[in-house]
This record gives structure tokens, C-alpha cells and sequence, in this order.
């Protein structure tokens, strides 16, 4: 039978295995149930308007995987710094927001609030023991590291508004590891006069220069496609997966639905890189129950993002804000990442409107959402109902993972499971359930194609 391997989704980590493995030889086929490359990083394009699926922007440290995506572009991909704000009652802070801010800029009676509670959470710690099997949850480590006021003021309202969860029921680990590193070391810098021990890398990781294409991120994951298909192998779009079958050592099908017809093809190993959720339950042989039933319990949160097309320029005066008390959870201005996205004299603001699958704001049309949103637009003095000529709309169910505080112990049962069965693997941020950028989805799809090639000894067959 022939060697091949079969790809399960064409975002960033589904194409860059397919683009490792097709430069050395082997077989490939991507199955991609959208009409489309790129996944979450992919870009809408309707009519001559380009909208990413919320501001993506291409960063890294890894200087290989910076060398290979510049090399796409022939090397002719001029950088740009990040340019992000936090709007907080009608004021602008740093992003990541630092204790600095906390405590001069959101005023000196907030700072004083701040500065008291934090002293009392060292003082008088919380002792909340952590239940085994559970993390930490993002109130427990907020309180105990900022104080109840932080938390109360900052961590609860922005953490409650991006995950649609409370607090008591998240993992500490839903934080960004950057917002926690800005604040412990400006917290210590500002009350010890010292910079913490903590990885001054992570912090430095927001400074990296950032990269974006004219016509939207979605470029990037072209070149990839096209690079796959230079070498002879084949990416299915429309093609919606629906079933695996181990059909003997080495062989495996992959069942797939393409316009309406029912379809199959074999291969030797299956890479999935769809929704760790839904891969588990298409396997036959069938995942044992108890690994179906912690599979389950990892589910992801959706976003809906709109597009107000209008011929406003220079509105936010930076590529784009985090709000909060807002219906929306960020506010972006297509133009200042590319003026290409547009027609000429156009630009679009997009909205990101946090939601969970079949809540209200999933379900809404696109002028439902401009309703609920243009009010506090309007009131920030960003856009006004008259300057908006058109919108865009583009939804992701699986964008976030969820870090539940029990999610740990379900993921290690379900990833130890797929790890001892032959013939299938994940890969990605939403094959793995584990927060990535596109950089590191590329090194893992790498290290995982050079690996694949290495323990299963495949052979060239092209
Ligand atoms: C709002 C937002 C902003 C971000 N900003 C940045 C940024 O600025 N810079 C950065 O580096 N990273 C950013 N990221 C992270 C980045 O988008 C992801 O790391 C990356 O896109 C994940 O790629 P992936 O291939 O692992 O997963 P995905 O992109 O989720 O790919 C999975 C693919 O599988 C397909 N699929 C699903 N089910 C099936 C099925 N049954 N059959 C066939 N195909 C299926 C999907 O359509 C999708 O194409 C951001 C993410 C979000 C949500």
C-alpha cells in the first residue's frame, strides 16, 4: 500500500507539516473542511475587502522559522513594531498592562488601593487549598499575587468578559504568561526596588519586530499552500472529515464529505490538527469511554468578529486596543497593518466579540452585532452609525482553547491515548489544546514532520 500521509485541517500547523514532509519526499494529502487555507489565521476576502480572523501579526525568536517565512516572501517582508493600547475608563495604558499603570496612571487612589491589598494578600495570604487534579483558578492566583483589589477591578472584569466564565472556574494557566510577567516585575521593581527572577523573554517576546503581508495574514498560509502543491501533493478544501478507521498495521482511511458526496482515502498515518474533541470521537475503533468522556469536557471558545468598512482613517492611532465593559474585547484598524486591505480611501474596523458556540452573539447577524456594538463605538468617538457603509462578518468556533481548572488531567488522558495508538497524532493549538502563535505552530508541524520521518521511517515515493 501506498505511504502517504493524511493531514487533517490546512491552518498553520496542518500546512507546514504537509510542507516539511512534501520537501522531503513523501506523500501528502491535506483535508480541510473550509473553502479556504490558513484556519485562525486565515483571512476573509470578499469583494476586494481582506479581514483576518481578529489582528494577526507574525513575530518570533526562532530564527529559522523567521528565515523560512521571510524566504516565502523572497526575503522582501519589511518589519514593523507592535503598536497596541489597553483603553480603560476613557483612558490609554501600555499593553501588557504593568503595575505602572496600575498605580500612576488609573490614578493615585486606585494606586493606593492597589498598593494595600497587595500588601494585604502577602501578609494575610488566602488559604484556599487547590483541590488534586485541579489548578490553581485565575481568582485564587489573582488575589494571591495582586491583592483583591486588582482582582476585583481588573482581573475578574477583562478575564470574565474574554472567556464568557467565571473566575472560580478557570485555570490560572488562561492568563497570558506575558500579563503575568509585566505585572509581578513592575510590581517588584516598583515596591522592592528590584526586578524580579521571572523570564524577562516573555516580556521581551511583545517587543519582537512584526511582520504582515499587504493583502492580510491569510498570504502567508498561500505560500504555504502553494508550496505544497509545487511539490506535487494536494490540499482537499470543502472537505469535512467524519471518520478514522485503523484498518490494519500502517493502513489507515480517513472518511471525508466533499459537495454533498461521501468520500475515503488511505494512508499510512494520520495527522490531525482539527478540534481534539471531535478527532476523538471520529476514530473506529472506537476511543475507550473514559477518554471519550475527558475529551468532551475540552471545549473551546468561539469568536465572532465584524468588519465595519468605512472611509475614516487614522481612528485608534495604533493597530489596535483591548476595552473592556465593552461588548467587544478588542477593537482593530485594518489599515494601520495594511492599507492594501482595502480599496483605495477605505478602511475597516473590526470588533472581536467574545461568545461560546449557540450563545446570542454566535447566533447573531451582522446587524444585529453592529447594533449591540456601534452604541459604545460612538460613545469612545471611534465610529459613528453614518460612517459605517458595510459590514464583514467571520466566526471561529474553535479559537480558544478553554483552560477549565480541571482540564489538565483530561487532556493528559486523552493525549496519552492518542500517543500509544499507532497510526495517529495531533499537532497545533487546536489539535493539541494548547495556546500557540503561528511560530510555534510552524516549529512543532516541523520537529513533528522531521520526527514522523525519522521513528516511522517513511520513504521518499515521489
Ligand atoms: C483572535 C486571534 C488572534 C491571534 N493573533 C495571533 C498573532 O497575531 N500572531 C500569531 O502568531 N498567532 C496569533 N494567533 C494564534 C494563531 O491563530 C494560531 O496559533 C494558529 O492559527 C493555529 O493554527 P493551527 O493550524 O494549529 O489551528 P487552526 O488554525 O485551528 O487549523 C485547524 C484547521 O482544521 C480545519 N478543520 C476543523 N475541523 C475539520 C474537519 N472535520 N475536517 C477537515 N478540516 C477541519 C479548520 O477549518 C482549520 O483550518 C491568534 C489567534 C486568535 C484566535
Amino acid at each position: 500500500m501506498e505511504q502517504q500521509v493524511i493531514i487533517l485541517g490546512a491552518g498553520f500547523s496542518g500546512l507546514s507539516l504537509a510542507w516539511r514532509l512534501s520537501s522531503h519526499g513523501i506523500k501528502v494529502s491535506v483535508i480541510e473542511s473550509n473553502g479556504t487555507v490558513g484556519g485562525l489565521a486565515g483571512t476573509l476576502r470578499q469583494n476586494r475587502y481582506c479581514m483576518d480572523i481578529g489582528p494577526h501579526s507574525f513575530f518570533t525568536e526562532d530564527t529559522d522559522i523567521l528565515d523560512t517565512v521571510l524566504g516565502l516572501f523572497n526575503n522582501n517582508f519589511p518589519s514593523k513594531p507592535r503598536q497596541v493600547k489597553f483603553y480603560y475608563q476613557g483612558k490609554y495604558l501600555d499593553y501588557p498592562l504593568s503595575a505602572y499603570n496600575v498605580l500612576i496612571q488609573m490614578g493615585i487612589r486606585s494606586g493606593i488601593r492597589t498598593a494595600l491589598s497587595f500588601l494585604k494578600s502577602k501578609i494575610f495570604p488566602r488559604r484556599h487549598p487547590t483541590i488534586e487534579g485541579q489548578d490553581e483558578t485565575v481568582e485564587d492566583w489573582a488575589v494571591r499575587s495582586f491583592g483583591e483589589h486588582l482582582y476585583n477591578s481588573f482581573f475578574k472584569p477583562y478575564t470574565e468578559q474574554f472567556w464568557k466564565l467565571p473566575c472560580s472556574e478557570l485555570s490560572s494557566r488562561s492568563i497570558p504568561t506575558h500579563t503575568r510577567m509585566s505585572f509581578f516585575n513592575t510590581l517588584l521593581l516598583l515596591f522592592w526596588k528590584r526586578v524580579g527572577t521571572t523570564d524577562a523573554s516573555l516580556i521581551e517576546r511583545e517587543t519582537l519586530p512584526t511582520y504582515y503581508p499587504d493583502s492580510g495574514f491569510g498570504e502567508i498560509a498561500d505560500k504555504l499552500a502553494d508550496a505544497v502543491q509545487q511539490n506535487g501533493d494536494r490540499i482537499y478544501l470543502k472537505s469535512r472529515a467524519t471518520g478514522i478507521d485503523t484498518l490494519s498495521y500502517n493502513r489507515m482511511r480517513v472518511r471525508f464529505e466533499c459537495d454533498g458526496k461521501q468520500k475515503e482515502i488511505e494512508g499510512s498515518h494520520v495527522v490531525s490538527t482539527i478540534p481534539l474533541n471531535r478527532f476523538i470521537k471520529m476514530l473506529s475503533p472506537s476511543a475507550p469511554p473514559d477518554v471519550v468522556a475527558s475529551a468532551r469536557k475540552l471545549d473551546y471558545r468561539a469568536l465572532t468578529a465584524l468588519g465595519m468598512v468605512t472611509e475614516k482613517q487614522n481612528i485608534l492611532n495604533c493597530g489596535y486596543i483591548y476595552v473592556l465593559d465593552r461588548p467587544y474585547n478588542r477593537i482593530t484598524e485594518i489599515n494601520q497593518f495594511s492599507p492594501h486591505t482595502s480599496p483605495s480611501g477605505e478602511n475597516i474596523v473590526m470588533v472581536e466579540i467574545p461568545c461560546l458556540q449557540d450563545s446570542p452573539a454566535w447566533t447573531a447577524t451582522k446587524e444585529e452585532l453592529f447594533n449591540i456594538c456601534i452604541g459604545s463605538l460612538s460613545e469612545d468617538g471611534f465610529l459613528t452609525p453614518g460612517d459605517v457603509k458595510r459590514l464583514l462578518l467571520v466566526r471561529a468556533p474553535n479559537a480558544y482553547p478553554i483552560y477549565r481548572k480541571d482540564y489538565a488531567p483530561n487532556l493528559k488522558q486523552v493525549l496519552d491515548f492518542i500517543n500509544r495508538t499507532e497510526g495517529i497524532s495531533t499537532l497545533g493549538r487546536t489539535g493539541e489544546f494548547m495556546y500557540m502563535d503561528v511560530d510555534k505552530c510552524m516549529r512543532r508541524a516541523f520537529d513533528s514532520a522531521d520526527q514522523l520521518i525519522n521513528s516511522h521511517r517513511l520513504t521518499k515515493n515521489k
